[in-house]
């Protein structure tokens, strides 16, 4: 399989530690052989000779906009409708505010029920910072469509699951979105960089995602939103950064936002991670989002078909169906296991990275960029010992980390 991978030349432009099979690149990705060298040169060239000049020199003040639209290719977005600024947290308070003034007097936030916490937390924080009379509808991801009515100001839901890995019909709930007058807000978390995400294509409306998972920006790399080019105009960012100014050197007294996507902007970028994420995607320049998904699928496919075959009657439970096509999963799989955090850390003792999804989800991720069919086998070969050792039952592991 490894010899039949088109995408099998992107590992070498990867460095990853030798002997770690590293199947969390959807949690944090793999830092590309000359992130280093695109640091150096911001810390050492453009920001210690060139000082306050590269603003302009070294076209600082613009990376926001030309790494959104570098972006723009991997999630099917024409250029000037993404931005890379702030957090995926931060982005979709902008946008759910903007989203919410603009659709007032509807008042419904349509959530999915199983989404990453934190993007209903801040659907919540947005309730507590509106002061106005919001409904937080929310209800399992297969009932969203159905979910969607005239009454629905904005829909927040996940592409693709955090812990299933299952994705969401992004097409059929635009389209049903579009016909009730709802806007629709994805979180490409866990889809960007890895799935053939088409933005423009399936008519939606806003998207944020991060990047430091499959675009391999680094960690706390800016995080990217996006905003459909017909609703610019219309769609107001609550936080009148001085960035998102339409003439930010004039400093006038008041707040006027930026024609186009740059209204979304708040305050100074970090031009040194901003510098990371633009080689990292760099990487994938010459890849098509196509081939990428392509690649999951099949890595996701067979990882489950090794579990199965070589780990059968341990405890090991897939969440959600053994089959989806291509598109219907995104790059990793959960099964649950009784000592799920135990199999996790006697996993990483043997160099093998997955990590934890309480209350006892083993998550596998697989990054199609760097990861090779060998790994997946030799990962369940770990696994298999792991399980026939009860290794997990160490005492070592008994112990929370703070992060998992
Ligand atoms: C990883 C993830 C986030 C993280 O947001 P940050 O602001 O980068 O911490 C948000 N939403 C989803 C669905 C995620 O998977």
């Amino acid at each position: 399989m490894d010899a039949a991978d088109p995408l099998a030349r992107l590992r070498g432009r990867f460095s990853l530690p030798p002997g770690l099979i590293y199947l969390d690149g959807n949690s944090l990705g793999a830092r590309s052989n000359t992130a280093t060298e695109a640091a150096r040169r911001v810390v050492e060239e453009e920001w210690g000779r060139g000082l306050i000049r590269s603003w302009t020199q070294a076209d600082w003040i613009d990376a926001p906009v030309r790494v959104g639209d570098a972006l723009g290719r991997l999630i099917g977005a024409a250029e000037g409708q993404v931005l890379v600024t702030d957090s995926t947290t931060a982005n979709i308070f902008k946008l759910l505010v903007a989203a919410l003034n603009h659709q007032a007097p509807r008042g419904v936030v349509l959530l999915e029920g199983e989404n990453f916490p934190a993007d209903n937390y801040i659907a919540q924080g947005v309730e507590f910072a509106l002061a106005r009379g919001l409904e937080l509808r929310v209800v399992p991801g297969a009932q969203l469509v159905d979910a969607l009515d005239e009454s629905v100001a904005v829909l927040l839901a996940s592409h693709v699951n955090y812990r299933t890995g299952l994705s969401l019909d992004m097409a059929r709930i635009n389209r049903r979105a579009a016909e009730v007058g709802a806007l629709t807000l994805w979180d490409l978390a866990h889809s960007a960089g890895l799935l053939d995400v088409r933005l423009d294509a399936s008519g939606a409306d806003m998207a944020v995602g991060c990047g430091y998972k499959y675009l391999n920006g680094g960690p706390g790399a800016p995080a990217f939103l996006y905003v459909a080019e017909r609703h610019q105009a219309a769609l107001r960012s609550p936080l009148f950064g001085w960035m998102g100014h339409a003439r930010p050197f004039e400093f006038g007294a008041d707040y006027e936002p930026a024609p186009g996507i740059r209204r979304f902007a708040c305050g100074t970028p970090g031009v040194v991670g901003l510098a990371v994420l633009e080689d990292a995607l760099e990487q994938l320049a010459d890849v098509s989002p196509v081939d990428l998904q392509a690649k999951a699928s099949k890595l996701t496919r067979t990882f489950i078909e090794l579990v199965h075959s070589r780990c059968p009657d341990a405890g090991m439970t897939l969440l959600g169906p053994v089959e989806a096509a291509a598109g219907e999963r995104g790059g990793h799989v959960t099964f649950t296991h009784p000592e799920g955090y135990g199999i996790v850390q006697a996993l990483i003792a043997r160099e093998v990275i997955p990590d934890f999804r309480s209350p006892e989800g083993v998550r596998f991720g697989f990054a199609p960029a760097y990861l090779r069919f060998v790994d997946l086998w030799e990962a369940v070969e770990h696994l298999r010992s792991v399980l026939a050792g009860r290794e997990y039952a160490d005492a070592r592991y008994r112990e929370r980390a703070r992060v998992t």
